[in-house]
């Protein structure tokens, strides 16, 4: 019965036809397949960018060189100096980032008490030479005061979930 059965489906080309008619409903259906860089995915607040430093309203950088992200990073990626300033703060004098030994665990803007580090939604980057994979404090705080509305605007989706 099984082989008749099978003799049926070969000789009306049965497979065949199934094939075509899944090829058919696929060309005429929504298209998945996007056009990067002009179009991009829906993207999550959580998302694990290349990493900044960010500031408070008034310009003040907000990171207390507590050295807990340095602490808790699984890979060494973060190389943390830091010394007291004259109103009594401490402030971080070195904050580099090494890009190549990192994870991108977000363990580091997890630890930070004062929302200082944090991985944005940037990540079309690259590096050409040696040494470039080093981001330093004013490279850090640079991106951070780029892309701070955005950061901001994140935080406060996420908070709910924190
Ligand atoms: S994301 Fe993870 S691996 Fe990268 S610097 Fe932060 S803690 Fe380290
Ligand atoms: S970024 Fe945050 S966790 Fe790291 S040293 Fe500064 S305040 Fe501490």
């Amino acid at each position: 019965m099984r082989a008749f059965a099978q003799i049926i489906k070969s000789l009306f080309l049965i497979e065949l036809l199934k094939g075509l008619s899944l090829t058919a409903r696929y060309f005429f259906a929504k298209k998945i397949t996007i056009q990067y860089p002009e179009e991009k995915t829906p993207m999550s607040p959580r998302f694990r960018g290349i990493h900044a430093l960010r500031r408070y309203k008034n310009g003040e950088e907000r990171c207390i060189a507590c050295k807990l992200c340095e602490a808790v990073c699984p890979a060494l990626a973060i190389t943390i100096d830091s010394e007291q300033r004259e109103d009594g703060t401490r402030r971080t004098t070195r904050y580099d980032i090494d890009l190549f030994k990192c994870i991108y665990c977000g363990f580091c803007e997890e630890a930070c008490p004062v929302d200082s580090i944090v991985e944005t939604r940037f990540f079309e980057y690259h590096f050409e030479n040696r040494g470039e994979q080093i981001m330093t404090k004013k490279m850090l705080l640079e991106l951070g005061d780029q892309h701070e509305k955005q950061i901001a605007a994140d935080r406060k989706a996420d908070a709910p979930y924190r």
